[in-house]
């Protein structure tokens, strides 16, 4: 018989942190920490397997399930010295879900299960609080109601408020407990009305059904969504843990509350919690009342907070790393109900990472194992001066709590849905709503931040916003939101749908309007973190930089030379586009020179001003690859014009000459016509151009004492012949240059291999070709045969359907398009052994593409500035990771 529950308790528990997969990662480290004596409540978890075998069995619990939950039933009510249902001393338990890893607030889970109408009088007498009894029946029936019996909290909540508002009372424990008694009927009436059926007073029935719903809460819409967002495997379910419920809203010297053990924010050493008096832990992490700090534990309960602060500490140490806990206090007794990796910003997952290494917790390669790379990506801070002058204008809407860092500007959206239609649209936005709450993670994701008026820095969906790396504000008091009317009012003024606001997710602050962003600046422990990296990575890392602003960005995030120039970037300028319309335009090949020679001077200042912010360092410039149509002006636009001047009477020979000209270079498919090196060959003269350019300005800066060290590359080359005849082209136009200046400069020709055919011939390429830098944007279009430009009609669709895991051109598809790059480079180096081989598509700067990249033996890879310290972090983890393979091969 499969062993579906695991129990802990007394001191003693059958799992332990390394049963994650089986336990869930709450029923893992709940029985860890009952095995290093920390106080938790007994229970038991039933697992993940059950889990599957439920969902095999079109949702039946498995078979003997039930049977050996009554027995670990029966183990804690020994333990508990209680029994569940008994009318005298009742127990009660949480039932919590609980998956491998953490998806916080997804998931369901019901709390004071075991009261009905008989028990709830029990535990009244038994503690000699009535109050605290009917409290925790009437929370048992809306949650019960709520995830079991599926009927919308709202409909218990209402009556709630309404009690509230005719006692004329703030909070719920205020509420005195015939008020409660009475409450508790009115749910009961919801229930019959609502699920037409009668509140189920069998504590074993109520058991089974909320088991049940908490499997199947893996299944909720919310929960997809996280698992989507996060790539979490829909098969890996939810394990479910029973537990002897710990009663945080006993009175004044009971609470509940959640901790950081570092700043989840910033990182900093420094215990970082919430608590709630009187209240039972749904109260935090919902978000429903904002908590009070941590210091109001430590005033009135010395002792506890001081046990607290031990615990935390000696988690830490246990686990080497940040823990987030979720604790209660019954009565002046400290029970643990949680720990775990404790989620965090970018910033304060580097910063904690460094501090353990300094610490001497956690070695480099530990350190640098536990970023994930993605969160290196930057994020903005706002413009102080033009802050301090908003402020000082009176633009200060209102101030909550600082849950995520980071600047965001957008316009004010009031629900989820919306936000994610607007940024579809193309929009920015900022999701304004009541209270936290993970029904809106896809809203917050699509959101530039978030903004809600209650709820704690730790609530469930803050703590989202933080993974996000979305700034967030919570619990701004001072703003009343108005779903309805889609606004909202603080001090006065009212924002509406559309209306801009800033928020600083750091400071708290919500602003009026826009104000500037900073991108993000790279602090001390940034560089250090990424010093370890660079130290362990054997893959170079180059940047894809089309101006001396990107270039000198670049190289501020640590970027060791251009991998890709971009030269077309360049001829979309405002005052250049007229000059290159004209070359294109022109009616012979006299005055396309002229045209061609009036661009030069403009080229060689481009490349001047990037090979001086890259002294040093080697620059791959790519000479023209679009197709030329791309320059011109739309045809239907053009029609629009002529038809506009037709009905004016006015001249239209210009336009007729523009519209030939546009409709004669009109291709079927354009990213199969006529660009790259083909343009090039055809049109010898504009690479010509663009050659000179180059070694004009290479010979220019070296005269000034740059050190550089051009990269020619030929866009888009298939066969041997294209490579044979613009190699001599750029090496006679190149060796010209030198010859006339008279300032030797060392260069490089090499080519881009993004056309299948050229992967598979790289040995007969590598003989003209000093380099290869692989397109994967094209390689990969050119491989599935999916038009970079239409793929968006088809490709939801098939990420949906399970017919790709990922988008390819984003995640380099290894076993297709990376087969080629395996070939291409092997075939090349067999011509020429010391072949520098980069890759230039937006792949260059994807973690996993970025891993596949090591392991080919690629010189470097190149991606946009932002994604840099992506970039130099992965390659260091690709080889962290290649060599533990292979000592874990040389132990085996
Ligand atoms: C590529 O194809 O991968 C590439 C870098 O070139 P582009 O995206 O400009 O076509
Ligand atoms: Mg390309």
């Amino acid at each position: 018989m499969t062993k579906y529950v695991y129990s802990f308790g007394s001191g003693k528990a059958e799992g332990s942190s390394l049963m994650r997969n089986l336990l869930g990662g709450k029923g893992c480290e709940l029985a860890e920490m009952t095995n290093l004596g920390i106080p938790v409540p007994p229970g038991f978890t039933v697992t993940t397997e059950a889990w599957a075998e439920y969902n095999r069995a079109d949702r039946q619990l498995p078979d003997g399930l039930w049977e050996q939950v009554l027995e670990h039933l029966a183990r804690l009510e020994a333990t508990a010295d209680l029994t569940l249902g008994d009318p005298r001393r009742p127990l009660l338990v949480s039932v919590r879900s609980g998956a491998r890893v953490s998806m916080p607030g997804m998931m369901e889970t019901v709390l004071n299960l075991g009261l009905n109408d008989q028990a709830v009088e029990g535990l009244a007498a038994w503690t000699g609080n009535e109050r605290f009894a009917w409290d925790c029946y009437r929370r048992f029936i809306t949650m019960f109601g709520n995830v079991v019996l599926r009927i919308r909290r709202e409909a218990f909540d209402e009556h709630l408020d309404a009690v509230k508002a005719r006692l004329g009372v703030k909070a719920d424990t205020e509420i005195p407990a015939a008020e409660l008694r009475k409450l508790v009927e009115t749910y009961k009436e919801v229930v019959a009305e609502r699920a037409g059926l009668a509140f189920p007073q069998d504590p074993g029935e109520q058991l089974r059904l909320a088991i049940v719903a908490v499997f199947d809460s893996w299944f909720a819409k919310k929960a997809v969504e996280y698992r989507r967002i996060n790539g979490i495997p829909a098969d890996w379910g939810t394990a479910v843990t029973v537990m002897q419920m710990v009663f945080g809203n006993l009175g004044e010297t009971s609470g509940t509350g959640v901790g950081f053990t570092r700043d989840p924010g910033t990182g900093e050493r420094r215990f970082y919690a919430e608590f709630l008096t009187n209240a039972q832990g749904e109260d935090v992490v919902a978000g429903i009342r904002t908590p009070e700090h941590i210091a109001a534990l430590r005033e009135r309960m010395p002792e506890v907070y001081d046990l607290l602060l031990e615990i935390a500490g000696r988690l830490e140490r246990h686990y080497k790393d940040m823990q987030d806990i979720e604790f209660t206090v019954q009565e002046g007794a400290l029970f643990l109900l949680q720990t775990r990796a404790g989620k965090r910003s970018a910033a304060a997952r580097v910063r904690v990472a460094v501090d353990l290494v300094h610490e001497s917790v956690i070695d480099r390669d530990t350190a640098l194992m536990r970023v994930n790379p993605r969160d290196l990506q930057p994020v903005p801070i706002f413009d102080s001066a033009e802050k301090r002058a908003a402020l000082a204008a009176g633009r200060l809407l209102a101030r909550g709590l600082s849950a995520a860092p980071g600047a965001a500007v957008g316009e004010a959206v009031f629900d989820a849905d919306r936000a994610v239609e607007w940024t579809k649209a193309g929009r920015r936005v900022i999701l304004v709503r009541p209270e936290t709450s993970p029904e809106d993670v896809a809203g917050m994701y699509a959101a530039e931040g978030i903004l809600t008026a209650t709820g704690g820095r730790t609530s469930h969906a803050a703590v989202v916003a933080v993974g996000m790396g979305k700034p967030c504000i919570v619990g701004a008091g001072d703003i009343v939101v108005d779903e309805e009317r889609r606004a909202f009012t603080a001090g006065g003024r009212t924002v509406r749908e559309g209306d801009i606001v800033s928020i600083d997710g750091g400071t708290g602050e919500v602003l009026l309007d826009a104000i500037t962003t900073i991108p993000f600046r790279m602090e001390a422990a940034f560089h250090e973190f990424l010093s370890w990296a660079d130290a362990r990575r054997t893959l170079g890392v180059r940047a894809n930089a089309d101006t001396p602003e990107d270039a000198r960005r670049a190289r501020e995030f640590g970027a060791e030379g251009i991998g890709l120039v971009r030269t077309e970037h360049m001829f979309f300028a405002r005052d250049r586009i007229a000059i290159v319309r004209e070359m294109i335009m022109a009616p012979d090949p006299g005055a396309r020179k002229a045209a061609v020679a009036r661009l030069l001077p403009f080229q060689r200042e481009d490349f001047i001003g990037i090979f001086r912010a890259m002294d040093g360092l080697p620059v791959t410039v790519r000479l023209l690859d679009p197709p030329l149509h791309e320059f011109l002006p739309k045809y239907t636009d053009l029609l629009e014009e002529y038809t506009r001047l037709d009905a004016r009477g006015l001249g239209r020979e210009r336009l007729e000459q523009t519209m030939a000209k546009v409709r004669s270079l009109q291709e079927a498919n354009p990213m199969l016509g006529h660009r790259g090196c083909r343009l090039g060959i055809t049109s010898p003269e504009i690479y010509g151009m663009q050659i000179r350019a180059i070694m004009e300005a290479a010979c220019t800066v070296t005269e000034q004492g740059v050190h550089v060290e051009p990269e020619i590359m030929i866009p888009l080359t298939g066969t041997v012949g294209e490579m044979r005849v613009t190699h001599k082209q750029a090496r006679d136009v190149a060796e010209g240059v030198i010859a006339e200046m008279g300032v030797p400069v060392r260069y490089l020709i090499g080519t881009m291999i993004e056309v299948p055919r050229a992967a598979l011939i790289a040995d007969q390429i590598a003989q003209h070709a000093e380099f290869f830098s692989f397109g994967t944007n094209d390689l990969t279009q050119l491989t599935f045969g999916y038009s970079r430009d239409d793929v968006a009609k088809f490709l939801p669709d098939y990420l949906q359907k399970g017919l790709l895991a990922h988008d390819p051109f984003s995640v380099l598809d290894q076993e297709g398009v990376g087969e080629l790059v395996r070939i291409g480079i092997e075939r090349g180096r067999r011509a020429r052994p010391d072949l520098k081989v980069g890759i230039c598509g937006e792949h260059g700067g994807e973690p996993s593409s970025v891993e596949f990249c090591h392991r080919v033996a690629m010189t470097y890879v190149s991606c946009s500035p932002f994604m840099i310290p992506i970039a130099r972090l992965s390659a260091a983890q690709a080889r962290i990771r290649a060599i533990t393979a292979s000592e874990g091969a040389a132990h085996a």
